[in-house]
């Protein structure tokens, strides 16, 4: 197990606590509803809900939906179901940031009256030209010094609708010559002609991020505000909202940096686009490295809060392998999952000596080390299913599998010898034929050691399954930063793995067969496993997902 580490958010808080600055934390999840969560918003899940029960806080769940366009309610009900998945609970009922645009616009006016906020005509070529650069100053808005009731009016026509999307924005009077870009004058208020999920028709102006997400932290009571490190300099702009209007409560915007997973994409765009352009099966592609892919995949919430942990929360960058997803997703699995043997590439082998009805069927221990799980069947009969990768006609050196002449064990069951290979015109070995030892069933052979033990089933009770084989999605470690010659960006779809998907049939033993969907195994010597929560249907359609093999066997 990993130590729990103290990170520096949670210095923070124990400080402010200790000080008396804060006498308790609340803290609060803000996606915004425009696609599935991925496994970067996980990071972020687990410290914001992780820090609340932990400090005995709460957390809130707010969409924070401001750009109608783009949101949905679909979205909004995929993440409530990834997030409760996780096993995490949300403070009260789900909280939208459109549930406060009338506040939002009263606290407008209230800038506008206060001076401290404009109607501006500039169009968004011009406020651009005006902006400056980083290295030089802007220049004032020519309407900048509009009258507070001219304003006022102006203001109350666009949301009445007067004006014509773009036509005008509301913009605060910070300043111009700050070396903060995001301090000039920036804007809070856009006319936008669009429908939006929660509230239709109503509204035909929206306030900008950066205003709203300040003023909703302050109502929601939030006492810590965390977000990723590109905020940083957002942060002046979060404070001068809050201090600048009739707001007691002034919660802490503190950052931390982004995840980013080697050989796949955190950007819900570029996801979007996976999805949109049908390069994946959708949102929930066992592939994807959003919440209800992984689910789909196989990992369990257990793994990925482990994975949270270990990657630590930090402001240095967080760049981390696929690799160690995967191993705590393995971890978590290793102690949880009941093993069956699995022959996912057959071939068949013939038991010559095998007498039905001389041996009864073997049971056998679901988990080595885990009693509770019960035990299972497993009976032998005289066709069996042996995995190809199992036997070799001319074996490398210390080879303990199976080969002509050449004995091993089958698990949990007899020693086997291969008496002869049969092959097909093209000399591909199609068939083993093989006599068993009766005297090992549970026993060592007398004389001699056989050493090598291979997983099996029985070809008159296993149960044939549809199994789906994945891999990496993409081939480079940052498909979205790859240059071409030109030096621009390579569209990161060409770099989408074609082997990220096989399916193969494979054999399993019987017991799969009433699994319910979301069951996971380990296939003994293969990997994890779990049946698809969509498309297995207990007793009718067997469909096994691989999660993650035993070992990491990635290779570039
Ligand atoms: P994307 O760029 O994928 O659209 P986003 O930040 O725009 O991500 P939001 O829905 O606004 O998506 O994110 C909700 C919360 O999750 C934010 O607080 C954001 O900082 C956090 N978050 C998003 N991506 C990551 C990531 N890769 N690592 C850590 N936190 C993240
Ligand atoms: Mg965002
Ligand atoms: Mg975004």
């Amino acid at each position: 197990a990993t130590p729990e580490v103290k990170h520096f958010i949670k210095s923070i808080i124990e400080a402010d606590l200790e000080s008396g600055k804060r006498d308790h934390v609340a803290t609060r999840f803000p996606p915004e509803p425009n696609g599935y969560l991925h496994v970067g918003h996980a990071k972020s899940i687990c410290l914001n809900f992780g820090i609340a029960d932990e400090f005995g806080g709460s957390c809130k769940l707010r969409m924070d939906d401001t750009n109608p366009e783009k949101e949905n309610d679909e979205y909004v009900q995929a993440i409530q179901r990834d997030i409760t998945w996780l096993g995490f609970h949300w403070d009260g009922a789900v909280r939208f940031a459109s549930d406060y645009f009338e506040q939002l616009y009263q606290y407008a006016e209230a800038l506008i009256m206060a001076g401290k906020a404009f109607v501006d005509d500039l169009n968004a070529e011009q406020m651009r030209e005006y902006r400056g650069s980083l290295t030089s100053p802007g220049r004032e808005s020519p309407y900048r010094t509009r009258s507070v009731e001219e304003n006022l009016d102006l203001f109350r026509r666009m949301r009445a609708g007067e004006f014509a999307d773009g036509a005008k924005t509301l913009r605060l009077k910070i300043d111009m010559a700050s070396g903060n870009v995001n301090l000039r004058d920036p804007v809070i208020y856009r006319i936008r002609r669009a429908h939006h999920h929660r509230t239709g028709d109503t509204w035909c102006i929206y306030p900008m991020y950066d205003y709203t997400h300040c003023i909703s932290d302050a109502i929601e009571g939030i006492t810590h505000s965390l977000c990723t490190l590109e905020f940083e300099d957002h942060r002046p702009l979060y404070d001068w909202v809050l201090d600048n209007l009739d707001i007691e409560h002034h919660p802490q915007q503190i950052e931390f940096s982004r995840l980013e997973l080697l050989s796949t994409m955190t950007s819900k765009r570029k996801l979007n686009q996976l999805v949109t352009e049908g390069l994946v099966g959708g949102w929930d592609d066992p592939r994807m490295p959003t919440i209800s892919g992984m689910r789909r995949r196989g990992y369990t919430p257990g793994g990925i809060r482990l994975f949270a942990q270990r990657i630590g929360i930090s402001k240095s960058e967080n760049v981390v392998d696929l690799s160690v997803l995967e191993g705590a997703v393995r971890e978590d699995l290793e102690n949880a999952s009941p093993r069956v043997m699995a022959v996912l590439d057959p071939i068949k082998v013939t038991l010559s000596n095998f007498q039905d009805g001389v041996t009864a069927a073997r049971s056998a221990p679901f988990h080595p080390h885990h009693p509770e799980f019960g035990e299972r069947d497993v009976p032998i009969s005289r066709e069996i299913w042996i995995d190809r990768d199992d036997f070799a006609e001319v074996p490398p050196p210390k080879w303990q599998r199976l080969t002509p002449g050449g004995e091993v064990r089958l698990r949990y069951s007899y020693v086997i010898k291969c008496d002869e290979v049969i092959k097909d015109a093209d000399g591909r070995v199609v068939e083993l034929k093989c006599s068993i030892d009766p005297d090992t069933l549970g026993q060592n052979p007398v004389g001699r050691k056989v050493k090598g033990v291979i997983h099996w089933v029985s070809a008159g009770h296993a149960v044939e399954a549809e199994v789906r084989l994945y891999d990496r999605l993409f081939t480079e470690e940052r498909p979205d930063a790859v240059r071409g010659e030109d030096g621009q960006y390579v569209d990161f779809t060409r770099f989408l793995n074609p082997a990220s998907l096989r399916t193969v049939t494979g054999f399993i033993e019987a017991c799969v067969k009433t699994a319910e969907p979301e069951t996971r195994y380990q296939f003994e010597r293969v990997g994890y496993f779990v049946t698809d929560r969509i498309d297995h249907v207990p007793g009718e359609r067997v469909v096994f997902n691989r999660t993650v093999s035993l070992r990491d066997t990635w290779s570039k």
